[in-house]
């Protein structure tokens, strides 16, 4: 372990910082502590470059420590500083949720192209024109039904949840992205609350899916951090995607996207799931950045066929 620097400058406690994450085997070491410092000095990290020189008084270094304290233990970075972006918007997250992952943009980015299919091509809409619908199930922070939100102004959203804890940081979010008119919360398991109108031009979910044994296995920041209901989906990870599958064709209208966020291995069960309803005529498979299979969605089919 390096020596602590003569003066705690910006750039050296970034470096001793960094230094020490390292050797406590902390993921992305630097990365941690220029955001951790930023936050601390209320800052951007590029501003930390921009005033390197400048030491820190007595009372930023306390409270920077006690960050980098609770960092080594293993507390993710979004916890201790409140904010995760994700879809380029900045997300507020506490423990009652999970941290938006980069990989769930994937579930955005099909919604999006999904979406298209039903979208009004034009703004030219009269107030008796019924909006079109679309629902999230298990929004946790909100991140996923407030970047479809934004993307879609012409859409009305019913966001569900079963923690009312969750909810009221995913309402948070969205008064803070001004949606929050567009998107109706309201506390249910899967669509329970909901009537079966066929109604829905789009149902995303990002449901827990880790099976049991894989859970057991991830790493303790998000074992010892993170809400295991967000995460856990029973044994083999499908326990709740699977009711959702069996509802979500008396939710959905005609030509309506079922899309869902799945781990890995998970995408052809989940496809086998939607086969078998005999209620849609697309299934499809989506991988994410990293190439893996991420997301499975489903069209539902017509009353004709
Ligand atoms: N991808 C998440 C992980 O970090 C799991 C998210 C989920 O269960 N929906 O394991």
């Amino acid at each position: 372990m390096a020596d602590p620097p003569a003066s705690w400058t910006i750039l050296a406690t970034l470096r001793w910082t960094a230094d020490y994450f390292r050797a406590k085997g902390i993921p992305e070491p630097r990365a941690s502590a220029e955001i951790l410092l930023a936050h601390t000095l209320g800052v951007s990290r590029l501003d930390l470059y921009l005033r390197y020189d400048q030491p820190l008084n007595p009372e930023e270094l306390a409270r920077f420590k006690a960050l980098m304290v609770r960092r080594r233990e293993g507390e993710p970075v979004a916890y201790l500083t409140g904010h995760r972006e994700f879809w380029s918007l900045d997300i507020r997250v506490t423990p009652a949720v999970l941290i938006p992952r980069p990989e769930t943009e994937t579930l955005v980015a099909t919604a999006l192209e999904a979406a298209k299919e039903h979208y009004p091509k034009t703004q030219n809409l009269t107030p008796k024109t019924p909006p079109l619908w679309g629902a999230e199930v298990g929004v946790g922070s909100g991140a996923v039904v407030i970047a479809l939100a934004k993307e879609l102004p012409l859409m009305a959203w019913v966001g569900l949840d079963t923690s009312g804890a969750a909810l009221a940081v995913a309402r948070d979010n969205a008064r803070r992205h001004g949606v929050v008119q567009r998107v109706h919360f309201l506390q249910a398991d899967l669509l329970n609350v909901l009537k079966p109108n066929a109604a829905l031009a789009l149902l995303v979910a990002n449901l827990p899916y880790v099976p049991r044994a894989e859970w057991e296995r991830l790493p303790r920041e998000i074992k010892a951090f993170e809400p295991p209901e967000a995460l856990l989906g029973g044994e083999d990870g499908l326990d709740l995607i699977r009711p959702l599958i069996r509802q979500a064709q008396h939710y959905t209208k005609e030509g309506g996207w079922v899309l869902l966020e799945v781990g890995d291995r998970q995408a052809p069960q989940v496809a086998d799931l939607f086969e078998i309803t005999g209620a849609y005529d697309r299934i499809e498979t989506i991988k994410d950045f990293s190439g893996m299979e991420r997301v499975v969605r489903a069209r539902r089919r017509g009353a004709t066929g």
